[in-house]
């Protein structure tokens, strides 16, 4: 059985007093059925994750450097975020992709190094709206995951998110539908690749515009493991409805 994940993309927003926040959903989900992570940005993961200590939601970061130290200004290495007390990483979102050039091979390289510091990595894939319409969706998202998820990954717990670029922040999303057929094609690929048992175990998550109100529907879907959210989950009235509709899923 997949234990279901609702994670939290905080982006680029987040200061102190947004703490709050992760206390206010800490203490209304004090024993769930489903696994919460919430990724502030990486100023906020040290206070974050003391404030968590002991309670059901862990805290994850939305990105990391390939390399576990060296001269690289103004990086963060996936050791160092271990140690300011992430459990989780965020990889290959598509704003970093868009915003920073990220490669898949650049992702695939971030990738091994959250594996290598005890990090479980939330890989992101998806298609733009462009790529949808010229019906490449599936070619897209199998060559993603070709080229950024490394070998080692055949040993480790990794999470698969499946955000389409265009859903993203938009209000759009696809038919659950829809979504069931990609997620299905994701495990294909993980198995051809990896085998059955590891492809059975690898979480699933669908992101881009996750709100309470469509929630229960896209949790009802086949091979639906939980969400990754972005804009629903700065708020814990706007992001609780959504870890109840999934823990009421499981
Ligand atoms: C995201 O940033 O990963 C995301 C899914 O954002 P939103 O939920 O706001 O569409």
């Amino acid at each position: 059985m997949r234990r279901r994940l609702a994670a939290g993309n905080w982006k680029m927003h987040g200061l102190a007093d947004s703490l709050a926040a992760i206390a206010d959903l800490s203490a209304a989900h004090p024993d769930p059925a489903c696994d919460i992570v919430i990724c502030p940005p990486a100023t906020l993961i040290h206070r974050a994750a003391d404030l968590v200590l002991g309670r059901a939601v862990s805290i994850g970061a939305q990105d990391c450097h390939a390399e576990d130290a060296g001269a690289h200004t103004g990086d963060i290495s996936a050791p160092m975020l271990r140690d300011a007390g992430a459990t989780t990483v965020i990889l290959g979102h598509s704003e970093r992709r868009a915003d920073h050039g990220e490669t898949d091979a650049a992702i695939r390289a971030k990738t091994h190094a959250a594996l290598r510091a005890g990090l479980l990595p939330i890989l992101c894939v998806g298609e733009t709206l462009a790529q949808r319409e010229a019906g490449e969706t599936l070619g897209i998202l199998s060559t993603q995951l070709a080229l950024s998820l490394p070998d080692e990954a055949r040993d480790h717990a990794i999470v698969i998110a499946y955000e389409p670029v265009w859903a993203i922040g938009s209000g759009l999303t696809p038919d659950p539908d829809q979504i069931s057929a990609v997620h299905a094609h994701i495990r294909a690929e993980m198995s051809a690749r990896f085998g059955t048992e590891m492809a059975g175990a690898t979480r699933i998550l669908y992101g881009g515009s996750v709100k309470p109100a469509n929630a229960a529907s896209i949790f009802a879907a086949p091979d639906v493991d939980g969400a990754l959210v972005g804009g629903a989950s700065l708020r814990e009235p706007d992001f609780s409805p959504i870890i109840a509709a999934l823990c009421a899923s499981c």
